[in-house]
């Protein structure tokens, strides 16, 4: 809520915290720059002129993980690489969000193989799903816009990880 004085000088901005902390943490994602199959080329194809992720300001691919608070999981997970995501992922900062790009990622893909994880969900916790094989670029822009609608509904009362526990 916006109190004015009239005169255009010594206005007042009301707001609550969770609005600003919500709206800084949505408009400055930094995903993790990690990439583990096919889907990850159109992961990269998001950061191009013609989708250009920036708009929503997450196009500062980070190097770390400690850099980092949204991990895009793109591509095929094997039982071999699960337990290096899920250091990746205990490495980040909290805050910290989970994309699953494609069918390899969400579920195991066309891989029912007993050396592919069956879903990204059994190594880390995943709060949007972005289905395809492999989802154009479009549709991770979707789970994008999607994630921050979520970030929208955080509380600074809670950590993310106790609030995902009340809500089971
Ligand atoms: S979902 Fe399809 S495109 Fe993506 S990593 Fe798996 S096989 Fe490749």
């Amino acid at each position: 809520m916006i109190v004015g004085s009239g005169t255009g000088e010594g206005n007042i901005l009301t707001t609550t915290y969770d609005k600003i902390f919500n709206w800084a943490r949505r408009s400055a994602i930094w995903p993790m720059q990690f990439g583990l199959a096919c889907c990850a080329i159109e992961m990269m194809a998001v950061l191009d002129p013609r989708h250009d992720m920036s708009r929503f300001g997450a196009e500062v691919f980070r190097a770390t993980p400690r850099q980092s608070d949204l991990m895009i999981v793109a591509g095929t997970v094997t039982e071999k690489m699960a337990p290096i995501v899920r250091r990746l992922w205990d490495q980040m900062p909290e805050p910290k969000w989970a994309i699953a790009m494609g069918a390899c990622a969400t579920c195991g893909g066309p891989y029912r193989t007993y050396a592919v994880t069956q879903g990204v969900d059994r190594v880390i916790p995943v709060d949007v799903y972005v289905p395809g094989c492999p989802p154009r670029p479009e549709a991770l822009l979707w789970g994008l816009l999607h994630l921050q609608r979520k970030i929208d509904r955080m509380t600074v009362a809670k950590p993310k990880s106790v609030a995902a526990e009340a809500r089971r």
